[in-house]
């Protein structure tokens, strides 16, 4: 089987889903702005961290940095920034906490992103134009209590009813599940089985009584973002709501996890950035045995191994990303999705991994000081955890690296 092959890749039917005019001083102020919101935002991410409470002025000042559609094209009030742009931008933002993180990939990598890719024009322009601009928050509702690693397992229904769908079930585990206005949410045709049972993606309006939300608490980190379940009781959709074509919904949903796995990525080197400051400073100043301890040679080997973890993971993200971008300039080519698909599941396995060792390694440096969360290394320790589990866990990641090498006969599931 060939890794990379675009020789015989079909002519795009449509057009790129993303805007590719950013240009260096576009790039360099989007940076910039990540910048000054991380900075504003991390004295009171630090108070609702160890509060443990949800921090509202996540999204005030993403709004207030216009930071809420950064991969978006412009003519939707986005900043259109290229995929490498973006992770270098999630990357920023998870120094300040994966919860903070998690909530941009809520918004964007898995909310906005399947309405840029497969939303029709009216979609696009009311959803991406509102999300932008700020006056609405995504959500992606995939997960139910009984259909994780394999959402066709799922058991929420759709049914046509007096010019509308009517959705029922339950969605578990959402990423701004509880303070988001519209749910990108997966359903099955009720009473449908065999072949008729067939996924479809819909837009869906959180307003009103048919749909009840409830935020998840007792979570071992990411306090400050919110993660929910909800219920939807004949909760109506308008039918042009439907995203994509129906029963297109897997298609969809494996598309966007593709996504939102490069957002988990990035987010976690940027943990590992930030362990690797908190270290480098500490090492230099704490003293013992008449030292400091960053003389210490098993101390050097904890951060020679930081920044292994930092470099490896910046460049099979780099790697990914552009696979990534280069599927999104050609969405209807199908050997840069699968290499994208592909890239992205090594990046993703490979960075949750190395965050969750060097947030280990960094709390051991700060020794006792490391095991409380009045230090930021416990609280990546504790916030990373996740990225193992969510968009994918580490052992869907290896099955789809393993499936790629063998061929699609191998797969160990379908
Ligand atoms: C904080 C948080 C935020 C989340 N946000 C979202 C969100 O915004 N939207 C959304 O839709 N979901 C979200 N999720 C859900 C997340 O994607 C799922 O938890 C994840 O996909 C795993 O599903 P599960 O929890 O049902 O575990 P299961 O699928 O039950 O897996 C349990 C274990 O069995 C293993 N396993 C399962 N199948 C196989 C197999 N075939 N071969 C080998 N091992 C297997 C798994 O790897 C895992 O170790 C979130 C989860 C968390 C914790």
């Amino acid at each position: 089987m060939t890794i990379m092959s675009t020789k015989t890749a079909p002519t795009p039917r449509v057009s790129s889903c993303i805007d590719s005019e950013m240009n260096d001083a576009e790039r360099a102020a989007l940076l910039g702005d990540v910048e000054a919101y991380c900075r504003e935002l991390r004295p009171i991410e630090e108070i609702c961290y160890l509060e443990h409470r949800r921090n509202e002025a996540i999204v005030e000042l993403a709004r207030k940095h216009n930071l809420m559609g950064m991969p978006v094209a412009k003519r939707y009030g986005g900043r259109g920034a290229d995929a490498l742009t973006y992770v270098r931008a999630l990357a920023r933002i998870n120094r300040e906490g994966n919860g903070v993180r998690t909530f941009f990939s809520g918004q964007t990598s898995i909310g906005q992103y399947p309405i840029m890719r497969y939303g029709n024009e009216a979609q696009k322009e009311h959803y991406l134009t509102e999300s932008c601009a700020g006056r609405r928050l995504l959500a992606f509702g995939l997960t139910e209590p009984d259909a994780g690693s394999n959402p066709l397992e799922g058991t929420c229904t759709f049914r046509r009813e007096g010019g509308v769908f009517l959705l029922n079930g339950v969605k578990y585990l959402i990423s701004n599940g509880s303070i988001a206005d519209a749910v990108i949410v997966f359903a099955f045709p009720e009473g449908a089985s065999g072949r008729e049972r067939r996924m479809s993606a819909f837009i869906v309006d959180t307003a009103g009584e048919t749909f009840q939300s409830e935020a998840l608490h007792a979570k071992p980190g990411m306090y400050t973002s919110d993660t929910a379940m909800f219920e939807m009781t004949d909760h109506p959709v308008p039918l042009a709501n439907l995203l994509g074509p129906e029963g297109d919904g897997f298609r969809i949903a494996m598309h966007t996890l593709v996504s939102g796995r490069l957002s988990v990525a990035a987010g976690c080197l940027g943990a590992i950035e930030d362990c690797l400051e908190e270290v480098l400073t500490y090492a230099r100043k704490r003293r013992q045995h008449g030292k400091e301890i960053g003389r210490h040679q098993l101390v050097q080997e904890h951060i020679a191994m930081i920044e292994m973890m930092r470099a490896t993971s910046d460049a099979m993200i780099e790697r990914a990303a552009l696979a990534k971008d280069a599927s999104d300039r050609r969405p209807h080519d199908r050997d840069l999705l699968a290499e994208a698909d592909f890239r992205v599941a090594q990046a993703k396995f490979h960075a949750s991994n190395a965050a969750w060792e060097a947030a280990d390694r960094a709390v051991q440096v700060f020794g006792g000081r490391g095991w409380s969360e009045l230090y930021r290394p416990m609280r990546h320790l504790q916030d990373v955890r996740v990225c193992r589990i969510y968009e994918g866990t580490d052992e869907i990641m290896k099955l789809k690296i393993a499936a790629r090498l063998l061929g699609k006969e191998f797969e160990a599931f379908s």
